[in-house]
């Protein structure tokens, strides 16, 4: 169990201690909760962030590092499900998250686009009912008829997508954070929110820390997904990242030549329903096989892991109080699809403890919806 985004060198942290209580405690030290932790402390705020690990070591280091616009739903699907006003504000809103994370990201992030490969004809047909919805929405999307690797169907080209060395990200956002005047302290496990003697409470723990706050556990449900990394190619087979079969199966070449491939939850779909963050043979055996047809050859494996992502059973976030508690938010449940969702919830819950409840994904995500 490597993640190969671990292995980066973290960049030099300001050490801060606060004493005493203080006006935000985040649990969870990943993307959202450094995201939160930037906004709140750059606000004025003084924070402390607890993780249980060190920063990044949750999903946002064991991550596929696709950075996606967008719901974790297809989009035809999230507008005939949510409306499309809000559809195409949910979009743009995670555009703008893009863009500025990469203001924040230097070469952490690439703005390489992305490919949604179909399968076969009936996720054809499916991807291009999204794509007509975008067009007609005024998103930016542009069709392929036939994608360059001649086993698929057609496939989507998203031009504001990218790819982000997940891990290089958060521990620079966390440095951005700490430097801001928020305290971080690792290896620290909450076990009572209500025990961290602060005014109030961001609970951003996404699929891990299942049990927190027991208002939360039937809401986000943890998820495993398991990766594989080959040894570098000599040639480039993939300029961006590419995902097919409703996103089960997500791939990408890495700048030193390396293909990363994730998926393959659906092998095994209810032994994936867990928070047991282990790899199996069953998923890593499908991995292995697919990378092989990738690249064309019997794949080298330098690195392999699993990681947990919470699912909600809207596909959609929860972002907000959690209803009964008083002073304690949550940000989570990105239904893997958490790498510009997180960046961008943890700021959103940051502006609503601030009192700037303006935006209108804290009424599409309000964990409110489940407690009627
Ligand atoms: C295998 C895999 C592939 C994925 N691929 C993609 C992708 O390509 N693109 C994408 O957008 N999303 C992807 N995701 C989803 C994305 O990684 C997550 O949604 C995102 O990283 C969530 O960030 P977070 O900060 O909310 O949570 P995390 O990064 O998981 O951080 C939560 C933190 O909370 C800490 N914690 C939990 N309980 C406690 C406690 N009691 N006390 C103290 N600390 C605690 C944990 O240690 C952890 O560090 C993937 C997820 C997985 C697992």
């Amino acid at each position: 169990m490597n993640p190969y985004w671990l292995e980066d060198e973290a960049p030099q942290r300001s050490t801060v201690h606060r004493d005493g209580p203080v006006d935000v405690a985040i649990v969870g030290a990943g993307v959202t909760g450094c995201s939160a932790a930037l906004r709140l402390a750059e606000a004025g705020l003084t924070v402390r962030v607890h993780d249980q690990r060190a920063v990044a070591e949750g999903a946002s280091g064991r991550n596929g590092g696709f950075a996606l616009r967008g719901g974790a739903s297809r989009y035809d699907v999230a507008r005939e499900t949510y409306g499309r006003e809000e559809a195409a504000e949910l979009w743009h809103w995670t555009e703008r998250a893009l863009d500025e994370m990469s203001g924040l990201a230097g070469d952490s992030l690439r703005r390489t686009g992305s490919l949604r490969l179909a399968a076969d004809e009936e996720e054809r047909d499916a991807i291009r009912a999204e794509y007509e919805a975008m067009r007609e929405d005024g998103i930016a999307a542009e069709w392929v008829d036939e994608p360059a690797d001649g086993r698929f169907h057609g496939a989507i080209f998203h031009p504001e997508d990218g790819s982000v060395q997940p891990a290089r990200f958060v521990r620079r956002l966390a440095a951005r954070a700490a430097a801001a005047g928020a305290e971080i302290r690792e290896h620290d496990t909450v076990a009572d929110v209500d025990a961290l003697g602060a005014e109030h409470v961001v609970v951003a723990t996404d699929g891990y820390g299942h049990g927190l706050v027991a208002e939360l556990a039937d809401l986000i449900w943890p998820t495993r997904g398991q990766v594989i990394v080959s040894q570098p190619l000599d040639r480039v087979l993939y300029d961006k990242p590419h995902y097919a079969r409703q996103g089960f199966d997500y791939w990408q070449q890495l700048p030193d030549g390396r293909v990363l491939l994730g998926g393959f939850r659906d092998v095994s779909i209810m032994d994936e329903l867990t928070d047991v963050e282990e790899t199996t043979p069953t998923i890593q055996a499908s991995l292995e096989r697919f990378l092989g047809e990738l690249i064309g050859e019997e794949p080298e494996i330098s690195h392999r892991w699993a990681g947990i992502f919470g699912l909600t059973q809207d596909m959609l976030p929860l972002v907000g109080r959690v209803p009964g508690r008083g002073d304690v938010w949550v940000a989570g449940g990105y239904s893997g699809h958490g790498n510009v969702l997180g960046f961008a919830c943890g700021a959103l819950v940051a502006d609503a403890v601030l009192g700037d409840t303006s935006s209108p994904q804290l009424q599409l995500f309000d964990p409110a919806r489940f407690f009627v």
